[in-house]
C-alpha cells in the first residue's frame, strides 16, 4: 500500500496545482488521473485559454510555473466592456480599466490551458514529493479513524491523511460522499476557438455583451486571440456546424474592422454552461476543490482562479496541521470555513452579471449603458473591479500574496 499525506483525485489544471502548492509546504502527494497525460501532450485536447488574475499568477511563479511556459503567457494590460452591437466594440459608454490606472502591473495573463496543463505535469514529474498514476481508474474510497484509503484498478489500495477530491464538475467523489449540489443551467452554451489577426492586440481583453451572451476576444501571444463565444444553444449549435468558411466570415462580421484581416481559425469546441456550487466543500476527511465545488459562468473568466485560490488556501491548511504535528484530515474543515464565503459571492456576482448583460429588454439595456458609462468615470469603482479581477481582495492565501 502507498502512503502519503494527501491523496488527489483528478490531474487537472487545478488538482495538479494544489498538488505542487501542497508538496511546495512540505507534503508528500499521491495524483491520480483517469486520463493519460499523452493525451494532453496533443493540438487537439482542450481549446480554452485561462484569463490567469494577478494574484493566481503570484502562486505559479511561487512554483516555477511561469519560467516552464516562457514564450507562450500574453499580459492583459487593458479590459474594454461594452454593451453594444456586432462589430462595434469602443463606444463612449464604454468601460476600460487601464492597467496604468492600478499601477501598471498587468490585470491578469493568458495562457492556452493545454500547456499550462502540460507545464503542471512537467513539474509534477521534476517533484519528488509528488507521484503521479495515470491512467487510472477509482474503484471506491473509504474512511477509516486513521485516514483514507483509495482503491484503484490495477494499482491496488493507497492511503492517505486526507482525500481531495478535484475531479471536475461531475464529480465521481463528490457523488459517492453523496454530497449535493444547487444547479442552475443557463439557457446558454459557449463556443470557444483561436483565430489569428493582422492587427495587434496591444493586450487588450474586450468583451462585448450581446443579447445572447458575452463575446470576448482574448489576447494571446503571437498576434492571436482566443474567443469565448456565449450564445442561446440553438445559435451556437448552429455556429458550430458551419463549414470553416462561413464560420470564419461570421467571426470576421463579429470583430468588425478592428484587428484588420481574421486568419484561420484553431478547432471549436463547445461548452454547455451552468452554474453548480456544492452544498459543502468537506465531509469528514475529504474535501472537494476546483469545479468539483463550484462550476461558474465563464463571463468573468473567474472559474480556475477560484480553484487555484482553493488550492492555495489548502497548501496552507496543510502547511499549518503539518507545522503544528496534527492530523491534516482532521483540519480540513478549515478549507470549508475559508473559502465557502469567497466563491460564493463570486458565483452569484457572475451569475447576476450575466443576467443583466445577456437580454435585449430596452430599460435595462439603457441603464446598464449608463451605469458603465458612469463607472468608467468613477476612480474609485474602477480600482475596486481592478482588484477583483486581479484577485486582489479578502484574505489571501500565502503562495497568493
Ligand atoms: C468556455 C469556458 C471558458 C473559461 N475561461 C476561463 C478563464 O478565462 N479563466 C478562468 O479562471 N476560468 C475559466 N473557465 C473555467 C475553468 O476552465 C474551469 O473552472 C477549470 O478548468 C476547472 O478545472 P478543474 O481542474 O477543477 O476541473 P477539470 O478541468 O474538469 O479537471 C478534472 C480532472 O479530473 C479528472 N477526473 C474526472 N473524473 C475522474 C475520476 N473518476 N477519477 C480520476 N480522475 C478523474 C479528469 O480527467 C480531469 O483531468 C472557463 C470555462 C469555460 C467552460
Amino acid at each position: 500500500m502507498t502512503n502519503s499525506d494527501l491523496i488527489i483525485v483528478g490531474g487537472g489544471l487545478v488538482g495538479m496545482t494544489a498538488a505542487l502548492a501542497c508538496a511546495h509546504k512540505g507534503a508528500s502527494v499521491t495524483i491520480v488521473d483517469s486520463q493519460s497525460p499523452e493525451t494532453y501532450q496533443t493540438a487537439d485536447f482542450d481549446g480554452r485559454a485561462s484569463a490567469i488574475a494577478a494574484s493566481s499568477f503570484k502562486m505559479y511563479r511561487h512554483l516555477g510555473i511561469d519560467k516552464r511556459l516562457k514564450g507562450h503567457i500574453q499580459s492583459i494590460t487593458d479590459i474594454m466592456i461594452t454593451d453594444g452591437e456586432v462589430g462595434r466594440y469602443i463606444s463612449p459608454l464604454s468601460l476600460h480599466f487601464d492597467s496604468k490606472d492600478a499601477g501598471g502591473a498587468p490585470m491578469g495573463y493568458m495562457m492556452e490551458n493545454r500547456l499550462l496543463r502540460r507545464a503542471l505535469y512537467d513539474a509534477i514529474k521534476a517533484n519528488d514529493k509528488i507521484t503521479m498514476i495515470a491512467p487510472t481508474k477509482v474503484l471506491g474510497f473509504n474512511e477509516t479513524p486513521a485516514g483514507m484509503t483509495l482503491n484503484l484498478k490495477d494499482h491496488g489500495e493507497l492511503s492517505a491523511s486526507a482525500l481531495i477530491a478535484a475531479d471536475g464538475r461531475n464529480s465521481f467523489c463528490r457523488k459517492q460522499t453523496g454530497i449535493g449540489t444547487e444547479t442552475i443551467p443557463y439557457k446558454q452554451k459557449a463556443i470557444v476557438t483561436t483565430v489569428v489577426h493582422e492587427v495587434p492586440h496591444d493586450g487588450v481583453a474586450h468583451e462585448l455583451f450581446l443579447p445572447g451572451g458575452p463575446f470576448a476576444i482574448l489576447p494571446l501571444t503571437e498576434n492571436r486571440s482566443s474567443i469565448v463565444w456565449t450564445d442561446t444553444p440553438g445559435a451556437v449549435d448552429a455556429a458550430m456546424t458551419l463549414p470553416e468558411a462561413a464560420f470564419a466570415a461570421e467571426l470576421t462580421r463579429r470583430f468588425g474592422d478592428m484587428y484588420g484581416q481574421i486568419g484561420p481559425c484553431a478547432p471549436r469546441w463547445s461548452y454547455p454552461l451552468s452554474l453548480q456550487m456544492a452544498e459543502d466543500y468537506t465531509k469528514g476527511r475529504l474535501a472537494l476543490i476546483g469545479d468539483a465545488a463550484h462550476a461558474i459562468h465563464p463571463i468573468a473568466g473567474q472559474g480556475l482562479n477560484m480553484g487555484l485560490r482553493d488550492a492555495a488556501a489548502l497548501a496552507d491548511v496543510v502547511h499549518e496541521a503539518r507545522s503544528n504535528g496534527l492530523d491534516i484530515g482532521m483540519q480540513l474543515d478549515n478549507m470549508q470555513i475559508w473559502r465557502n464565503f469567497d466563491n460564493r459571492v463570486l458565483a452569484a456576482s457572475t451569475d447576476i452579471f450575466n443576467r443583466l448583460f445577456s437580454n435585449n429588454i430596452a430599460p435595462i439595456k439603457h441603464a446598464r449603458r449608463l451605469g458603465l458609462g458612469l463607472m468608467d468615470k468613477i476612480a474609485p469603482a474602477q480600482s475596486f473591479f481592478i482588484n477583483e479581477a486581479a484577485g486582489l481582495h479578502g484574505e489571501l492565501p500565502s503562495l497568493l500574496r
